[in-house]
């Protein structure tokens, strides 16, 4: 294991149903910051409270990368997930906490993510590239997201090549 996760103990409004496969690892960022929080403090919980207010069960993602670098639950790990249409019964979802159309990943949210793709890419079987590590963008239809963020998306070829080079 290349990660740490921490455990954040959410409480979801109804029963989380079971994802039937993992084929590919989405990699959203968390878009337009709140002006009502210090973007250090956006985790887990921040965006399960903001997707219960959106009435969905709690937050749709299965992890969350902090700016510190720190990962944290989301819905467990084997839950199908709300983080890309179409595709929740076969992906899980990463967000890192960003707007990285304006903002950069933080050097601990680069390192993070890269430990944290490599331990799924084992759990589930995955050769890292193009077809396992995706941006949501990749996965929708042209134009309805920028999400990962153009600063983020850039760098994926390279997160790939590191994912690559762990697991060797
Ligand atoms: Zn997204």
């Amino acid at each position: 294991m290349f990660s740490k996760i921490v455990e954040t103990n959410l409480k979801f409004n109804g029963p989380l149903s079971t994802r039937a496969e993992t084929r590919f690892i989405v990699v959203h960022h968390l878009g337009p910051m709140p002006s009502s929080m210090k973007p250090e403090d956006i985790g887990a919980a921040w965006i399960h409270q903001v997707h219960i207010e959106r009435h969905w069960c709690g937050i749709g993602y299965h992890y969350v990368i902090k700016r510190d670098g720190v990962i944290e639950r989301g819905r467990p790990k084997d839950a199908l997930g709300a983080q890309c249409e179409s595709h929740n019964h076969e992906s899980i979802g990463i967000n890192v906490v960003g707007d990285f159309n304006i903002m950069s990943p933080t050097p601990g949210q680069r390192v993070s993510l890269i430990n944290l793709l490599a331990d799924l890419c084992h759990s589930y079987n995955l050769m890292p590239g193009e077809e396992t590590i995706v941006g949501h963008l990749d996965k929708e239809s042209p134009g309805y997201t920028e999400c990962p963020g153009l600063n983020l998306y850039k760098i994926m070829p390279d997160i790939r090549e590191e994912v690559g080079k762990l697991l060797v």
